[in-house]
């Protein structure tokens, strides 16, 4: 039986983390089990940085980007030594549970846990989207939602001026922020992990589009592909159009979540109170076909990504 549950954001930040804090705070209560928010993920749980929770403590949350907890990211957690300490440490505090949003390296920590007897339940918190065993992570909606707005406001200017816009978007080895985003606002070009990179080709097809006579071309890249700056100084060379190049960055990252990743993070926290309480530890929680689910956390870590290849294919048909 759990008494009392740690919660606790670990990685990078994700609007929607809120709302997930929120719905595991309430559920949570719910069910008369204590609750407990620590602070800047696992250094806070180091540092036994504890914030005793009630319902009130999440009121107003829900809309907010970011995570009222806080974020950290600590190395040192992948040595046994420091999770044997941290579980010291959840004992001392007489924490029965954790709930762990984060992505794939927070999860690793948090079956670290639960292999010592703290169960744990992850929740996938990334707007990269690149966390397996589940379709979508909290957060990617509203990072796609704000590189969108971005990218159409780029193409305004950019058809004003004969111009090439060269947009860098967030992803870590995952192109699923600039395939959709490429979709959703008619990108000529994506540049993605999944296509490759191919200089030349992305030359060849922008002179090819400026003989046809368009005014304006976006170019989507993810994130760690190639330098954009120097992509559009080639552009702006060999090509009609004056290529720009801008990195759309942490914006991404920030903002009030969608409703979409509300109530995903909502659905989500609620199922992993319901799992803790059930006895069960090491999961993940995720969403497939609409249905929330959840998988032992090494099942999901070593699931093969989602292959995209029809969203490409759409892509390709749509330019
Ligand atoms: P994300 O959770 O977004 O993938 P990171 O990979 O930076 O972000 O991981 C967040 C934190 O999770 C790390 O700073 C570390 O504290 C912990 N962590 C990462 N990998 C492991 C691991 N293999 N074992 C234990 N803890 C880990």
């Amino acid at each position: 039986m759990i008494r009392k549950l740690g919660i606790l954001t670990s990685g990078g930040d994700s609007p929607g983390m809120n709302a997930a804090i929120r719905a595991v705070t309430r559920c949570a209560l719910g069910n008369g089990i204590e609750v407990v928010g620590i602070k800047d993920g696992y250094k806070g749980l180091i540092n036994a940085d504890f914030v005793p929770f009630n319902k009130g403590s999440v009121s107003e949350i829900l809309s907010r980007g970011g995570t009222i907890l806080g974020s950290a990211r600590l190395p040192e957690f992948k040595e046994p030594a420091v999770v044997d300490k941290a579980c010291e440490i959840l004992r001392e505090n007489e924490i029965d549970a954790l709930v762990v949003i984060g992505g794939d390296g927070s999860y690793r920590g948090a079956k670290a846990l639960t292999d010592r007897g703290i169960n744990c339940i992850g929740l996938p918190g990334t707007i990269d989207n690149d966390i397996t065993g589940t379709d979508e992570t909290i957060g990617f909606d509203t990072a796609l939602q704000t590189v969108v707005e971005a990218v159409d406001k780029l193409r305004d200017t950019s058809s004003s001026h004969h111009r090439c816009s060269v947009v860098e978007v967030m992803g870590n080895h995952c192109g699923d922020l600039a395939v959709y985003s490429g979709i959703a606002c008619g990108a000529e070009i994506v540049v993605t992990p999944e296509t490759g990179y191919d200089e030349e080709d992305i030359l060849e097809r922008l002179r090819y589009l400026d003989n046809l006579g368009k005014n304006h071309a976006i170019v989507i890249i993810s994130e760690k592909i190639c330098d954009v700056e120097g992509l559009a100084r080639k552009i702006s060379a060999t090509t009609g159009f004056s290529g720009r190049s801008t990195v759309l960055g942490h914006i991404q990252r920030g903002g009030s979540p969608s409703p979409k990743d509300r109530v995903l993070a909502s659905r989500m926290g609620e199922k992993a109170v319901d799992l803790l309480v059930s006895g069960v530890g090491g999961h993940c929680v995720g969403i497939m076909n609409n249905e929330i689910i959840s998988l032992p956390i090494n099942e999901a870590l070593s699931m093969p990504k989602t292959s995209r290849k029809a969203l490409y294919r759409l892509f390709d048909r749509l330019v």
